[in-house]
């Protein structure tokens, strides 16, 4: 099978790293990739949101399957785009990842279907925001309704912030607070089987010890242990199976990854979101972990066939990767900082570029994400870090508890 990958970042450089490594794929690509990925296949230099563009890249590299990462461009519509170009596409249509991409479509579908998720009300105006606001109470909760990139909700005790983030966005979901621990449940799905994978904790502050602010995630670890094997049963049960009947009696038959972000409260499991693709940096301690053919999975997933696919296989060893980011991330970050001693097989590259001269440097987010496994979560955790200590960048950000309890749950 030939693969091509889209997107750029630690994710993508995750599922190409897997793919590469999976016996029956002959040829991986990627669109456009980075410096990592341009050392597993060829790189195609397109915008993974310009859909036709991907759908030309796709033809000419002869691929049996795309693999899409980045929510944008499965909002942008790459699988339509592809499935048109008579390509299988591991990722949900246009219509489909709505999921992810309109949080108000999401509260939508999640009502219909009965699924326990947090109360809310979608907002146009700043009277229906206060309304809402005072019904709930603090501590607020403000979701911009479209996609922003990791920085579109605000949870604070402050009214006037609450207010003001509202005021900057346009549409927003304002809901009731959940308290909990939260955790991700991945699960692969052709529209009607969904196959579950391990459970993973991912780091979304900053700064060791969870402060700071929020960031795309600064490490992971998988699998988490602390959680009862009921529970991926359960939210199977009241979630997604329930929320896969709905798509499909819409017109908008949900196939690819769905991403159930849930907090665990006193009253149970509630949805907090839903993504429509791996989480980044989870997909970094997932797919090392897993034995199955990750081709075999995405592609009967894109083909309607996970029916007949063996029950997944597990390495018995856990995975942890901690991740670099350029000096000043997440609020300033700079680029064009030099990278130096990422090399091996440990280090999946997330914002690199290689410069004229060879030189790889930052390109101002998070940079590289130090992977690695071992037979429990400590001797994973050791060597994830010695991983991180090798590597030099100038004013580097990188926390230096993943995969210690989180002081915020106590567990991991
Ligand atoms: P989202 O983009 O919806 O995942 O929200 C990002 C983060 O905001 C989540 O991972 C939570 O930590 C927090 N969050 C979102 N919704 C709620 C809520 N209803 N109650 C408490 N925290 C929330």
């Amino acid at each position: 099978m030939r693969v091509l990958v889209v997107g750029s970042g630690g994710r993508e450089h995750a599922l190409a790293a897997a793919l590469a490594a999976d016996p029956s794929v002959t040829a991986v690509a990627a669109a456009p990739g980075n410096p990592g990925m341009g050392r597993l296949g060829e790189l195609f230099t397109v915008s993974p949101t310009d859909a036709d563009a991907v759908a030309d890249a796709a033809t000419v590299f002869r691929a049996d399957l795309v693999v899409v990462g980045p929510e944008a461009a499965l909002v942008a519509g790459v699988t339509d785009a592809v499935q048109a170009a008579g390509i299988a596409c591991f990722g949900p249509t246009r219509a489909a990842a709505e999921l992810e991409g309109s949080k108000t479509f999401s509260k939508d579908v999640m009502a219909a279907a009965g699924v326990p998720t947090a109360q809310s009300h979608s907002c146009t105006t700043p009277e229906q925001v206060a309304a809402a606001l005072d019904e709930f109470g603090a501590p607020y909760v403000v979701k911009n309704d479209s996609l922003a990139a990791g920085k579109g909700v605000v949870v604070t005790d402050d009214r006037s912030v609450a207010l003001e983030h509202a005021a900057g966005c346009g549409r927003v979901v304002v809901e009731e607070f959940l308290d909990g621990p939260e955790i991700s449940l991945f699960v692969v799905t052709d529209g009607t089987t969904a196959v579950p994978l391990r459970l993973a904790q991912d780091y979304k502050r900053v700064g060791t010890g969870d402060t700071g602010p929020n960031t795309g995630g600064m490490g992971a670890y998988a699998p988490i242990t602390w959680v009862g094997d009921d529970l991926v049963s359960d939210v199977l049960q009241s979630v997604v199976h329930p929320v896969l009947k709905e798509m499909a009696g819409r017109g908008a038959p949900f196939a690819g990854l769905l991403y159930v972000g849930l907090c665990l409260t006193k009253q149970g499991p509630r949805v907090i979101e839903f993504n429509v693709r791996f989480g980044d940096p989870e997909a970094q301690v997932l797919l090392p972990l897993m034995r199955t053919s990750p081709a075999e999975l995405f592609y009967r997933a894109a083909t309607g066939t996970l029916d007949q696919l063996e029950p997944l296989r597990w390495h018995d060893q856990a995975a942890v990767t901690v991740v670099i980011a350029s000096k000043g991330y997440p609020e300033q970050p700079s680029s064009g900082d030099a990278i130096t001693g990422a090399e091996g097989p440990g280090y999946l590259h997330a914002g690199t570029r290689l410069t004229e001269g060879g030189q790889l440097v930052t390109t101002g987010g998070r940079a590289i994400c130090c992977t690695a496994l071992g037979d429990t979560l400590d001797e994973a955790r050791a060597a994830a870090y010695e991983l991180a200590g090798r590597v030099t960048l100038d004013g580097a950000v990188m926390r230096t508890d993943i995969g210690l309890p989180s002081p915020l749950t106590g567990q991991r």
